[in-house]
């Protein structure tokens, strides 16, 4: 066992990683793992980390591994990013902790999980840190691409690129650490293209199976402008109740710390001072699960286009292996049902519907946008 274990089909990152802790005189300040959602960057720099932290170089087992991994290593920070960015007070906050000498590991090891949400004066306050590091200190930016991090800062990181895992990586990773049926394994790391975590869910949550194949028969059921309202509709329900059935579960655990901490009890008095932490952490509950909620809409975004290139596909090369095996038959009448060139006509909908979201559009008016192109 080690702490590379989960990281599927990233076997070269594992090696030229592995040699850094191997031989800290190579070692660098600033990393930056960029890699699409999913395939699993920050569990990469969480995985270095502790490797960094070990006397083993990542044994997974001992103090300092299970410390890492339970995210309570006193050497090793998670940037929280629980909003829409990252503020710069936060930074300066995180810029002075790298400062510091490591209380525990050999490293003072800060992991900004989404550095693409660093505004522009909280990446300035970390831009002296980075260039001129404390002895002790490693940063590791993680992004969905180089691009997203300020030229200034990624201009001095070592780059780290995660590939997607391929299906059957996947497969097998849900097959040997979950116990999944092989056959249900692969469909789900199909359908998730390579998304670990969605994999595992649609592989184990008959629920989220049945709500996935709704949301793909919808293209299929736009008839008038009315069904493009209420695919609309739909669309932004399946978002909220992914993103709630995510942050539920963090809200909570994050009150009962919180009241912990307090000492606060079901009856009892609220000391002073408690009502204003909960209401500031109340208020970036909300905004994390609003951000969650733009990232599931693109998640369901996602699985339409890869229904309609499968549809493009059946189209043009009759046979060829399909994303969506699990919905062939709808997949199949799509295909008979639309042009090659009206396909690609909702191809590139979808597209222009996921960027003007990315530039804040209001998400209902966008799909119902999006869904109008889908009228045959
Ligand atoms: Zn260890």
């Amino acid at each position: 066992m080690s702490v590379w274990d989960e990281l599927v089909g990233q076997g070269p990152i594992v090696a030229s990683l592995s040699d850094v802790v191997a031989n800290p005189s190579a070692m660098t300040h600033a990393w930056l793992f960029t890699g699409p959602i999913g395939s699993g960057r920050s569990n990469a720099a969480r995985a270095f980390a502790a490797a960094l932290q070990c006397d083993q170089g990542g044994c997974g087992t001992c103090q300092s591994c299970l410390m890492v991994a339970a995210g309570s290593h006193p050497d090793v920070s998670l940037v929280r990013t629980d909003g829409l960015s990252i503020g710069v007070d936060v930074a300066r906050d995180y810029v002075r902790r790298a400062a510091l000498a490591p209380a525990l590991g050999r490293w003072q090891v800060l992991i900004v999980e989404d550095a693409d949400r660093l505004t522009d004066q909280a990446a300035n306050a970390l831009l002296k840190s980075v260039e001129e590091p404390a002895p002790a200190s490693v940063w590791m930016l993680c992004a969905t691409a180089v691009e997203d991090v300020m030229i200034t800062i990624r201009s001095r990181c070592r780059p780290v690129r995660m590939r997607t895992p391929s299906v059957d990586e996947v497969a097998s990773l849900l097959a040997s650490r979950d116990g999944i049926d092989r056959s249900i394994a692969r469909a789900a790391a199909a359908a998730a293209q390579g998304h670990i975590g969605r994999a595992k869910l649609l592989a184990t949550n008959v629920e989220v199976r049945d709500r996935r194949r709704e949301i793909l028969q919808q293209p299929l059921r736009i008839k008038t402008l009315g069904d493009c309202l209420v695919a609309a509709q739909d669309i932004v329900d399946e978002a909220t109740s992914r993103a709630d059935a995510q942050a539920d579960e963090l809200d909570q655990a994050e009150l009962s710390n919180l009241r912990e901490s307090w000492g606060v009890e079901d009856r009892g008095r609220r000391p002073p001072g408690y009502a204003g932490e909960l209401s500031s952490m109340t208020k970036d509950q909300d905004r994390r699960r609003k951000r969650f909620a733009r990232d599931a809409i693109d998640g369901v975004l996602i699985d339409l286009l890869a229904f309609c290139r499968d549809v493009v596909t059946t189209q043009l090369a009759p046979g060829a292996d399909l994303v969506n095996a699990d919905v062939a038959g709808d997949v199949a009448t799509a295909a008979a049902a639309w042009t090659p060139e009206s396909t690609v006509r909702r191809i590139d909908a979808i597209v222009e519907c996921r960027t003007s979201l990315e530039a804040n559009a209001h998400p209902q008016l966008a799909l119902e946008r999006m869904m109008s192109e889908f009228l045959s």
